[in-house]
């Protein structure tokens, strides 16, 4: 009886090690496993459910076989595959989340989030993700041909690195007080998430109450995911160690 959380995969044709490691680590999940949480950045871009790509077909093929034994899947979206929707996550036999969530972790409420909502401090990046969370901005970009939505995606990538490279590592880390709110606002003290790349296990108080911040790695070179055993355990490792 376990549960797994990832994030930050970032599958893309272009990295087919990180598509054929994903493969292989579903294909691994030991027999009993409850359910599997990705939250978030799955794919490196999505440019609409009825991309007709090999890469996202290939990886509903893996999901479904996963749910198919079983594991209940769940989906949060990342900012780089927020577009993804609710016929392709049928496909997958996975169940879209909202950012944030909590849910019940054996008995623990434990609140989950890309993690991409607590870098206030990059206030760039909050204006972009207003823009493309807009729902009339979402549907009017889904109706572009596929051809378009390509090049609209490619060019998103190239602002992000831009964006990434001239911005301090502080900027784009998480805002200490945006996550102490998060603490507060649901009442839970675990809380696990990603986006930032930066894997770790932060112990902090919140108005007096020890909580616990999970932050799950990328799969470029990284690969750390959580484990949570029902008995309560949490470990956060590299998949090989899992
Ligand atoms: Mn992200």
């Amino acid at each position: 009886m376990s549960t797994y959380f990832i994030s930050d995969l970032h599958l893309d044709a272009g990295r087919p090690a990180a598509t054929e490691a994903f493969e292989a680590f579903l294909g691994g999940l030991p027999a009993g496993t409850d359910a599997l949480y990705i939250l978030g950045d799955l794919f490196e871009s999505w440019i609409g459910d009825d991309d007709d790509a090999e890469l996202p077909a290939r990886i509903a093929t893996a999901l479904r076989a996963t749910s198919a034994r079983g594991i209940a899947v769940y989906f949060m979206h990342g900012n780089r595959d927020f577009a993804l929707g609710q016929d392709y996550a049928g496909r997958c036999g996975m169940t879209l989340l909202p950012d944030p969530c909590v849910i019940d972790l054996y008995g623990d409420p434990t609140l989950l989030m890309h993690g991409d909502t607590l870098c206030t401090d990059d206030h760039a990046y909050q204006a972009f993700r207003s823009q493309v969370r807009n729902p009339q901005w979402l549907a009017h970009m889904l109706s572009q041909p596929l051809a378009v939505r390509r090049t609209f995606a490619e060019q998103a990538r190239a602002g992000s690195r831009e964006h990434t490279a001239m911005t301090a590592e502080s900027i784009m880390d998480v805002n200490d007080g945006a996550v102490k709110d998060s603490f507060r606002r649901h009442g839970v003290d675990l809380l696990v998430h990603g986006h930032t790349h930066r894997p770790a296990v932060h112990r902090d108080e919140v108005d007096g109450r020890p909580c616990t911040r999970i932050v799950l790695g990328d799969w470029y070179e990284q690969g750390v995911i959580l484990r949570a055993d029902a008995d309560g355990r949490l470990r956060l490792a590299p998949l090989d160690e899992l």
